[in-house]
């Protein structure tokens, strides 16, 4: 049987059980790769340039840890899942970068996303894939359709039953499933990228340790496409960049809708989410909202570093409810 390779990296949170189910109504075995781990990160620092962001650098820690476990690796290029609004160039040049800096990868199973160019082009591209497995168009046409159908399946345990992507994913995978805390303490928001907020290496375990001081945690992806949508149109009118309703979107919805704080989550040098959180930011400034903090994080970042951020910020949203609560009464 071939073996697929997905590195649970980037692009995974969003897409992992519409790429699985394709691959595997193909007759392929899928292979992820396991949590982040400081030695990916070296390895995948060690190939490329230091200013390269850190998403990235952890990418290519993932596809190593691959090598001699596939046959194939998936990494597709996409460019754009929304008319006139484009991924970063990251994501552009993945699959090439990767080729580049890892001659020793399996062959890199590579399809470019762009609905801009039209359907025509984008199902061209899903069968172009697809025939790395069959002849059969209808094979591939029946595998993509069941790779839609759990996409919106997954989507819907995520905004419909407030799942986190780890969550869903479990839940879709018959993995045993994290439980979510109960208790409410606040009602925290974290805003940013997937590959962010669920990569624990990289976030310092945020998700967990909130949930361990007793908050309730709400997500990106726990809001519906629609309410994502219209909170980007009030903030900046149009998206420009095929992820900002994950930044901008979910920012000023949670700022709206009055969760007792928000965490944007960042990594230091990223072009798009310094614009889009700075957008968040004066959208707090303007509805005088004081409890919204933003996190850069790179690989030099400490988890003392991260921890006493966050425990100042919780103290001050903890104080601030104590305040509201006397005056009530
Ligand atoms: S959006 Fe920023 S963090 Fe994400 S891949 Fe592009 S440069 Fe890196």
């Amino acid at each position: 049987m071939i073996k697929v390779g997905i590195p649970r990296a980037l692009l995974y949170y969003q897409y992992y059980p519409m790429w699985k189910t394709f691959f595997e109504e193909l007759g392929a075995e899928v292979v992820v790769s396991s949590p982040t781990t400081q030695t990916m990160l070296s390895s995948g620092s060690s190939r490329v340039v230091a200013d390269t962001c850190l998403p990235v650098k952890i990418f290519l820690g993932h596809v190593l840890s691959l090598v001699e476990k596939c046959d194939y690796i998936f990494i597709p290029a996409i460019r754009s899942v929304k008319r006139k609004a484009y991924s970063c160039s990251k994501f552009l040049g993945l699959p090439d970068m990767t080729k580049a800096v890892i001659p020793e990868s399996p062959p890199i199973l590579d399809i470019e996303i762009d609905i801009n160019k039209g359907k025509h082009r984008l199902y061209q591209a899903i069968y172009g894939l697809g025939r790395h497995f069959t002849w059969n168009p209808f094979r591939v046409r029946r595998a993509s359709l069941a790779a839609w159908q759990a996409h919106r399946k997954y989507r819907e345990l995520m905004s419909g039953q407030g799942l986190t992507p780890p969550q869903a994913i479990a839940r879709m995978t018959g993995e045993v499933e994290l439980k979510t805390s109960t208790s409410t303490q606040a009602t925290i928001a974290l805003i940013g990228h997937p590959y962010m907020l669920y990569d624990e290496h990289i976030s310092h375990c945020l998700i967990h340790r909130l949930e361990q001081a007793h908050n309730k945690v709400l997500t990106p992806e726990m809001l519906t496409t629609e309410e994502l949508e219209s909170a980007t149109a009030r903030l900046v009118g149009k998206a420009h960049w095929t992820y900002e309703d994950e930044v901008v979107g979910a920012g000023g919805h949670y700022l709206e809708t009055g969760a007792d704080g928000v965490i944007g989550l960042m990594t230091f040098g990223c072009g798009p989410d310094s614009q889009m959180m700075d957008m968040v930011r004066r959208r707090a400034a303007r509805l005088r909202v004081t409890t919204f903090m933003s996190l850069t994080l790179d690989e030099h970042t400490t988890e003392g570093g991260v921890v006493t951020r966050l425990e100042a910020f919780l103290d001050m949203i903890n104080r601030r409810k104590r305040r509201q609560v006397e005056v009530c009464v």
